[in-house]
């Protein structure tokens, strides 16, 4: 007989036999005796209770072993004598992706690691769980049977239950010292420089605070379900009251971050997941337990599942659940910055939105993060708070201790752990270089953006998001170059409609206050996926179905978009750009539907933009042969340098394989855009570029002097480059690099780097 069918027999209440098993293990890890005797009495009374002819609990020891610490039923002598790595065979398989695993006939599976000292031969239904506990495998509990038998969910959810029980004695450090499961002690306490991605640029340092450490639950087992589920309810309704409050301090101020926060409050009364949460109780756990247990869960499928936004809401998930805990525990949030150091760096493994935001913003310098990634919405609150951001830093949860010293190179996507004073120093003058740049460069807002030699520039802003629209009057830019409306569609649970993307790009040109703006239409696929859009599972997909090309193919959803676009731009002008044009066909059919909306507006008597403006992203390489027949059709022209180096070049720009491999700053790169200077400037057609390029001192200089004179950036960036181009003789320059277009190098960056240092060019 085992649990499942014993809590059958009871008819009324199918949760009985499991907190009958709970409750005794309760009374065994409370009661006297080691911690060894203690487990093993707890495998004896689950085989017993389970009805199992096995039980064996396998503990995690240095180095990804699992070593044999008990078991009745196998034999006596193999307890600390087996070991397995992780991954190697069923109980190493369990271990190594921290799923449950039962089968009807262990021995035939492919997986099975026969041990020879443990007497295994005789069984057949096996049936093993991960022992969790914050989020990392701390051993297997596995069961046994004689015959062939296919094991019921309940029996594998019975098993995760005792699991969490046994992780407690796991880890009291009393079986394995716990310091034997951080990594070595050696490298823990030395500096160590860590590589992860740049979610959010800048430098910053600071003491490092672990993102809430697991909070320890006291009790696990309870014996009145009735008084648990009445805790969880009240606990619930004091944590949706307090996110209302953060809902309304948040408030109209900023529409995205409004957004993200209202599905975080969806996934916080998400009815599945309390509906698992009151089962766990039922099964005899305290409501805490029962949350983690769910937690556990969540955690295990976290590490498996590949879609970005589904991990997302998982993460959100999680973090509602530390927020939970924590009202369960009856210490609310908020009390967040009362504890911490001045300046102080957030670790974490992820973190949801409102997560962050718990912190003292004040004292908050940077965020590292073990996972992240640039569209998740931490990221995206991050950026709005201006703090440096590492993402995918492997490891830093367990490199790093509470109050370590950090440096967080969010330029280069770097984590300097307990540097040494040299690099300190190193980074406390950058920093002060920085600042002190940062305040001249405010000096530069208000003087004219032109060269050494008088040639006006108009440098423009690349932007995404509302927050992005205030650095148009911090710098003092001349408008939005590119704003790509595939961001706000990116941080979306849902396709907006018409109403919904009209009021957004109404915001967009509010907050640009008359300045110009250019929107591109949607420019998603390749490497930019919606999280509501289907998977293609293309081979290539940067030569794939994207940006205009999906537009086309889905007229309805571009004309959508235009007409929101033309609605919001009532009485003032509109700039419309359309993405990845590889034909002069594919911009008349774009073009045609734009019309056909102006059209409709017209004859529904709207009112629509005082002046319409069209223009093509330069981006396919077809395009530059078409050049006669599409210039006569268009007002504006920029070059998507990001994309023109890869399909240029066939070099794949997410590919780190090929970084640096081909230049931008090459003769053919040059050339492109000398012609198309050259020819727009013939048919009256403005030329800007809205790559990367634009945004880095050195190849903005040589854009100049090429002949562009339009240039639209990052807003970092800016600063930087207006203050090259007042530094720049460009005249000088053009005639220099005359000389550089019949180079054969692979790059003419030196040469270009040089003559800057020669003629006194300040390039940041
Ligand atoms: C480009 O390709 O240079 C560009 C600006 O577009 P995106 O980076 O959004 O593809
Ligand atoms: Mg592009």
């Amino acid at each position: 007989m085992t649990i499942s069918s014993g809590a059958r027999d009871q008819g009324h209440d199918p949760g009985a036999g499991a907190r009958r098993l709970l409750a005794r293990l309760r009374d065994i890890m409370a009661g006297s005796g080691s911690a060894q005797d203690r487990l093993d009495k707890i495998v004896k009374t689950i085989a017993h209770e389970m009805s199992a002819d096995v039980c064996s609990c396998y503990v995690m020891r240095a180095g990804e072993v699992l070593e044999l610490f008990a078991t009745i039923g196998l034999n006596p002598d193999a307890v600390h004598k087996t070991r397995m790595r992780v991954g190697e065979g069923l109980i190493g398989d369990v271990a190594a992706h921290a799923r449950p695993v039962a089968m009807a006939n262990a021995q035939s599976h492919p997986n099975f690691a026969y041990r020879p000292e443990t007497g295994e031969d005789p069984f057949h239904g096996f049936m093993a769980v991960p022992i969790l506990r914050g989020g990392r495998v701390r051993g297997v509990l596995a069961i046994q049977h004689k015959d062939r038998r296919d094991y019921h969910e309940q029996e594998v959810e019975t098993l995760q239950t005792i699991a969490m029980i046994v992780a407690e004695l796991v880890v009291t450090g009393e079986l394995v010292d716990s310091r034997e499961l951080s990594i070595a002690n050696d490298l823990v306490l030395l500096p160590s420089r860590l590589e992860g991605i740049s979610l959010n640029r800048g430098v910053a340092m600071g003491l490092a605070v672990l993102h809430r450490p697991q909070l320890t639950i006291r009790q696990m087992v309870a014996d009145d379900p009735e008084a648990e589920l009445a805790r969880l309810k009240e606990a619930v309704e004091s944590m949706h009251s307090a996110i209302d409050q953060m809902l309304i301090a948040v408030g109209e101020s900023d529409s995205e971050h409004a957004e993200i926060m209202q599905t975080y409050r969806m996934v916080a009364a998400d009815r599945g997941w309390l509906n698992r949460i009151r089962e766990a109780i039922r099964s005899g756990l305290t409501a805490e337990a029962a949350v983690q247990r769910v937690q556990n869960d969540n955690n295990v499928r976290m590490a498996q599942v590949a879609d970005a936004y589904i991990r997302d809401r998982l993460l959100d998930l999680n973090d509602i659940t530390n927020r939970l805990l924590q009202h369960l525990a009856g210490k609310p949030v908020e009390t967040l910055g009362a504890t911490l150091p001045d300046e102080f760096i957030l670790v974490a493994r992820n973190l949801g939105p409102a997560e962050l935001l718990d912190y003292d913003r004040r004292r908050l310098r940077g965020l590292v993060m073990e996972e992240g990634s640039a569209y998740s919405h931490v990221s995206i609150v991050a950026r709005a708070l201006d703090i440096p951001v590492v993402g995918q830093a492997a490891d830093v949860l367990r490199r790093v201790e509470p109050l370590d010293y950090l440096i967080v190179d969010g330029d280069n996507g770097q984590v300097f752990v307990r540097p040494a004073d040299d690099i300190q120093d190193a980074f406390s003058k950058s920093l002060a270089v920085r600042a002190q740049r940062q305040a001249e460069y405010a000096q530069l807002r208000d003087l004219p953006a032109q060269t050494a030699d008088g040639e006006a520039v108009e440098l423009l802003l690349n932007c995404g998001l509302l927050i992005d629209l205030p650095h148009l009057e911090t710098t003092g830019a001349d408008g939005v170059g590119l704003y790509r409306t595939e961001i706000p569609f990116m941080v979306r649970p849902s396709y907006p409609d018409v109403e919904t993307q009209h009021e957004t790009y109404a915001r967009v040109l509010d907050e640009a206050k008359g300045k110009p703006v250019v929107f591109r239409t949607l420019d998603v696929g390749g490497d930019k996926t919606l999280p509501y859009f289907p998977e293609l599972g293309e081979e290539n997909p940067a030569l794939g179905w994207r940006a205009i090309r999906i537009g086309l193919d889905r007229p309805s959803m571009l004309r959508k978009q235009v007409r929101a676009m033309l609605m919001a731009a009532a009485g003032r002008e509109m700039r419309i750009m359309f993405p990845m044009i590889a034909t002069v066909a594919e911009f008349i059919q774009a073009r045609r539907i734009l019309d056909l909306e102006v059209a409709r507006l017209a004859a529904a008597g709207q009112p629509g933009p005082t002046r319409l403006k069209v223009g093509v992203m330069m981006e396919v390489p077809a395009l530059l042969f078409q050049l006669d027949a599409l210039l006569p059709l268009i007002d504006f022209m920029s070059i998507g340098s990001n994309d023109m180096l890869q399909y240029l070049f066939a070099s794949d720009r997410g590919n780190p394989m090929m970084n640096n491999r081909y230049d931008l700053l090459s003769p053919a790169m040059l050339r492109v855009v000398r012609m198309l200077v050259q020819k727009c400037d013939a048919a009256g057609v403005a030329l800007s570029l809205c790559g990367e390029m634009a945004s880095k001192p050195l190849d903005a200089m040589a854009l100049l002097g090429v002949g562009l004179r339009r240039l639209s950036m990052s807003a970092p960036a800016f600063f930087e480059v207006k203050g090259m181009a007042r530094s720049l003789k460009v005249r000088e320059l053009e005639t220099y690099m005359e000389s550089l277009y019949n180079r054969p190098d692979r790059s003419v960056r030196a040469h270009l780097r040089a003559w800057a240092a020669d003629h006194g060019v300040r390039l940041g």
